[in-house]
């Protein structure tokens, strides 16, 4: 880890000083604004915890959903600050209705030990989204040191997360940051081998600089979901009614050209007629989808032989699920690929589950707890396997410099 944690701050930097917290609160909501998942409140806790146990106080940060720049009720942060006080019972969770105004300053200042404020949605406030330098100021004042545990919002330049770290020092990394940083960041860089990375989902547009970070490093690579599709195109298969990018076959062809037997894509595949028509399901080998039929899955043989990877694998990567996994029987690919890797996380191998939809499917599978690592970041996540810098991790605090 290059850059300073909250670990690394010394106990008088701590106590009774105002922490300000940018949180990833960005949590599900369903049409009453009940919560539906609070994994990102629970995984926000350890670095309060942390932080009250040495005596400072957390003043916290977080954007919910998109409201563009001006408050609207159903993203208000309240529901996810009486949430926060249910999930710490012992603590008391203050909740102010603005952000950057005297009212959030007062509340601030005036916060006691054992005490954490919650502020409104940070996305409620114009230049957010804009990295205004006077809101990063004025939400500077808000605290006496910065920590940004927003691991799912650290892609963005935002003035809650890169601004704000601009002006207030130290600025540190939280323990789910650090914890983001050092799964993702080890599996890229010093893998313990052999690397196997699985990747899936609707598009393969969207994962092509994944693909080319992870292809010189794994050992193998393999393909499903619909981007299977667009390969199973550019060998010249009949791919019926599958989901393909035509304009990305071109593309597939020289992956695989260059890739040879490090990509490894799927033997037979789950079609059917439509999603509709889901009872018609039956596996067929790859060269055998007919013209009115598409790939919803990958086929009971390649989930074997996929098992079968990972299971000789000592780090695991997945990202994408393996077919439309919200409507059964097309959830058996995504099955089989979590319950692969909860084997290999009891054997020892580091298993890492990075995106929105693959760590749905794995929390909907009650396999999250045995996976090494899942990502409460999808986009960020995404870039950092892009090899991409994260903006809200560049401006902290370095480790070296003091
Ligand atoms: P993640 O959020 O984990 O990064 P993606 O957003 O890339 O994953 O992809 C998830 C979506 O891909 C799901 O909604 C799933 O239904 C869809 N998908 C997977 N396989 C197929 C397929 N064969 N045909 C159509 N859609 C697919
Ligand atoms: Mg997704």
């Amino acid at each position: 880890m290059l850059k300073k944690t909250v670990r690394d701050l010394k106990d008088s930097e701590l106590c009774g000083k105002r922490a300000l917290v940018r949180a990833d609160l960005n949590v599900p909501l369903d049409s009453n604004c009940e919560i539906t998942d609070d994994t990102r409140i629970r995984a926000s806790i350890p670095t309060l915890r942390y932080l009250l146990d040495r005596g400072a106080r957390p003043v916290v940060l977080s954007h919910l959903g998109r409201p563009k720049g001006k408050p609207t009720p159903k993203y208000s942060l309240q529901p996810v600050a009486t949430r926060l006080a249910e999930l710490m019972p012992n603590v008391k969770v203050c909740f102010v209705e603005t952000t950057d105004t005297d009212e959030a300053m007062k509340a601030s200042a005036e916060l006691g030990e054992n005490e954490i404020l919650v502020l409104e949605n940070t996305r409620f406030l114009g230049g957010e989204e804009t990295n205004d330098p006077r809101l990063a100021r004025s939400l500077a004042e808000l605290g006496d040191f910065f920590v940004n545990d927003a691991f799912g919002a650290a892609h963005r330049a935002h003035a809650s997360t890169v601004g704000v770290a601009t002006c207030l020092r130290p600025a540190v990394a939280g323990l789910l940051m650090e914890r983001e940083l050092e799964y993702l960041g080890k599996a890229l860089a010093d893998p313990i081998r052999p690397f196997v990375a699985i990747l899936g989902g609707a598009k393969i547009s969207g994962k092509i600089d994944v693909i080319e970070q992870l292809m010189p490093r794994v050992d193998a690579l393999l393909i499903g979901g619909a981007m299977a599709c667009t390969f199973f195109r550019a060998m010249e298969l009949e791919t019926g009614r599958s989901l393909v990018e035509e304009d990305r076959v071109e593309m597939a062809r020289t992956l695989v050209d260059r890739a040879g037997t490090r990509i490894i894509l799927p033997h037979d595949a789950m079609v059917a007629p439509s999603l509709e028509d889901a009872k018609h399901a039956h596996a067929v080998p790859r060269d055998g989808i007919l013209p009115d039929e598409a790939m919803f899955d990958i086929g009971p043989r390649t989930a074997e032989s996929y098992g079968r990877a990972i299971a000789s694998a000592n780090t695991v990567i997945w990202n994408g699920p393996m077919g439309v996994f919200e409507t059964p029987p097309f959830d058996d690919g995504t099955l089989a690929i979590a319950k692969a890797m909860a084997a290999a996380t009891s054997r020892g191998a580091t298993t890492i589950v990075g995106g929105g939809d693959s760590a749905a499917a794995v929390a909907r599978a009650g396999l999250d707890d045995r996976m090494s690592h899942v990502s409460t970041g999808g986009g960020a996540s995404l870039e950092f396997l892009e090899g991409k810098k994260l903006p809200g991790v560049e401006v902290l605090d370095d480790r070296a410099a003091t």
